[in-house]
């Protein structure tokens, strides 16, 4: 079946959907984009993720490119039309194309929108799961605005590239104090040795995920004490347990950390709880 991709205004061929050559997105990375979850045909927390969305374009005053009810019109369409049951849907928006110049105030762009969906089998997820991720930690050279979720994400794409290499699947960014802002594409958690829940509380430091805050509220369901606070590697080491979070994955247990093994080194029961529960309390949606 040939994939469909949505690309200004219209539905195209995978292979044969483009932007233009100077999109200021593909020139200065002045883009940005969300990954929204589907599961059994659903949207997950799809009100979050386009409130994020709004946000990131308030932040760079790049414009809306339609209404919420048209994006998510698009987001349905796509998610039919390539037959999505499980997976993925990838939405950005640049500020748009005009011949190549650092300032943008003086141009009257209309921003380029781009949708793509595309199938995960639960059955992988649920495999990488249970086998638990490996962590290696890494400088964080990112910039000072990663609350924004732009396509600047070469950092990120070097980071994973590491992590890849020794053996890994996720890279913790470390800032200059030592502590642990996130993961290269996802939130950073422990079980810290009082047991609690640690995570770092937001800032233009780290990205406010979607799932991290959907965790917050299973937390809260369940009973589980939290502290926003950083955590250090070594804090990390001496943890009960350590895991991440994004759309793409829920929540994963780590395994561990630079070589070293996190708790018993196999998933931790209240990671694998938080998992158990993360689709109960997410928002679902039927595709419009
Ligand atoms: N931090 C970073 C840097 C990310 O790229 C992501 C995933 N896009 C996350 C955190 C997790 O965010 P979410 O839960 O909204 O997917």
């Amino acid at each position: 079946m040939a994939r469909v991709v949505y690309v200004n205004g219209s539905y195209r061929r995978h292979g044969e959907a483009h932007v233009h050559v100077e999109d200021r997105g593909f020139q200065f990375a002045d883009a940005v984009y969300e990954v929204i979850e589907v599961s059994s045909r659903q949207l997950v927390d799809a009100t979050r993720h386009l409130d994020r969305l709004r946000r990131s374009l308030g932040e760079l005053s790049i414009c809306e490119p339609m209404s919420r009810p048209a994006m998510l019109h698009v987001i349905g369409e796509v998610v039919r039309r390539n037959r999505v049951t499980d997976g993925l849907v990838y939405m950005q928006v640049s500020r748009g194309a005009t011949r190549r110049d650092f300032p943008y105030t003086d141009k009257a762009l209309t921003p380029t929108f781009v949708c793509l969906a595309r199938p995960v089998s639960p059955a992988i997820r649920k495999a990488k799961a249970q086998r638990g991720l490996r962590i290696v930690s890494l400088p964080d050279i990112r910039w000072g605005r990663c609350d924004i979720k732009t396509v600047m994400l070469l950092p990120a794409v070097l980071a994973k590239e590491q992590a890849l290499a020794a053996g890994a699947d996720e890279a913790w960014l470390v800032d200059t104090d030592g502590f642990v802002t996130e993961g290269a594409s996802s939130n950073a958690w422990i079980v810290n040795a009082d047991g609690q829940l640690q995570t770092r509380a937001l800032s233009p430091a780290l990205l406010a995920g979607v799932t991290r805050h959907t965790t917050l509220d299973v937390a809260a369901a369940i009973g589980l004490e939290v502290v926003l606070q950083p955590f250090t590697i070594a804090d990390a080491y001496v943890s009960r347990e350590a895991f991440a979070t994004s759309a793409s994955g829920a929540v994963m247990p780590i395994v561990e950390l630079d070589g070293n093994a996190i708790g018993s080194g196999r998933p931790g029961p209240v990671a694998q709880a938080l998992g158990k529960s993360f689709h109960k309390y997410a928002q679902h949606q039927d595709c419009p």
